[in-house]
């Protein structure tokens, strides 16, 4: 986000009789997880009486381990914070939470007395609370796994995905067959580059080959069934996207996620050849 234009914009909002309420910071964002300046939008907001809510459904609980990204900091500052204990909590599908400053806030927007529900004071009433009522209790399997593993195994956990992530940027970076796009959290996004396609074309060409190329690597990397990586489009590029969120992976994963990579970009190369004989690319 850039802060100058979003504090330009709320200025110019006001002075035409809008009123600004909140601005959304990200931390990590899902294709690169790229990490807001979250403290210079907090104190944005905060000069302009605006709630700031920070996205963090994958990358918030990073914000504990060190080394991660200092914008992160910037969390402590939110009125209300996303975050996904199914993604780097490790729990199960599904597990979303929000976190709020001041509870009441949350009484004041959701709360109604219809005759029907009368709880007591007795219980925590969730209709108060939020839009659902009736609920499961996902709440036991995030509370049991924070009893497992604790803060500090957490720590350990999420900084290890983190360190993987990094080793496969530098794998990706020394490999002549692959480019590397971004590194991330625990995010890192790249592309297959075929030698001969990289002397022939240039500029926009190259890309949109390189596009072509790579969702269909995507594709049968996906179908194939021994790894899976999704995808990212960073500045109009399709690149390949691995975001290790599993305690389960190893330095061995990455390794063969690289060689399966290149082994299945050379063989969807050598069919297009097959299929163009006259082509050279
Ligand atoms: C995954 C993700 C979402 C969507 O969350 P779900 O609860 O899994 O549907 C929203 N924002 C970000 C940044 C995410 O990574």
């Amino acid at each position: 986000m850039d802060v100058e234009a979003l504090t330009a914009q709320m200025d110019r909002d006001r002075a035409s009789g809008d009123a600004p309420v909140m601005v959304v910071g990200t931390a990590g964002s899902v294709g690169t997880g790229a990490v807001d300046p979250l403290p210079a939008i907090a104190a944005a907001c905060r000069a302009r009486g605006v709630w700031f809510h920070v996205d963090g459904a994958y990358g918030g609980v990073a914000a504990q381990v060190p080394g991660a990204p200092a914008d992160l900091v910037g969390l402590v500052e939110a009125d209300s914070v996303a975050v996904d204990p199914h993604k780097w909590l490790y729990a199960p599908l599904e597990a979303g939470c929000v976190l709020v400053r001041d509870p009441e806030n949350l009484r004041a927007a959701f709360a109604y007395h219809p005759p029907y529900y009368r709880f007591g004071e007795h219980a925590t009433d969730f209709l108060e609370l939020g839009p659902q009522n009736s609920r499961g209790f996902r709440a036991l399997k995030v509370w049991l796994a924070f009893k497992q593993a604790g803060a500090s195994g957490y720590r350990q956990m999420i900084g290890d995905d983190m360190r993987l992530s990094r080793m496969l940027a530098a794998a990706v970076a020394a490999h002549p067959s692959l480019e590397l796009g971004t590194q991330q959290l625990s995010i890192t996004t790249f592309r297959y580059v075929p030698d001969e396609l990289c002397g022939e074309l240039t500029g926009e060409a190259r890309d949109r080959a390189l596009d072509l190329l790579n969702h269909a690597l995507l594709d049968r990397l996906q179908r194939g069934g021994e790894t899976f990586v999704s995808h990212a489009v960073v500045g109009g590029r399709t690149l390949l996207r691995a975001c290790i969120v599993n305690f389960h992976t190893t330095e061995a994963d990455l390794t063969a996620l690289v060689e399966i990579v290149v082994a299945t970009g050379r063989r969807i190369e050598a069919e297009l050849r097959a299929r163009r004989p006259h082509a050279t690319h």
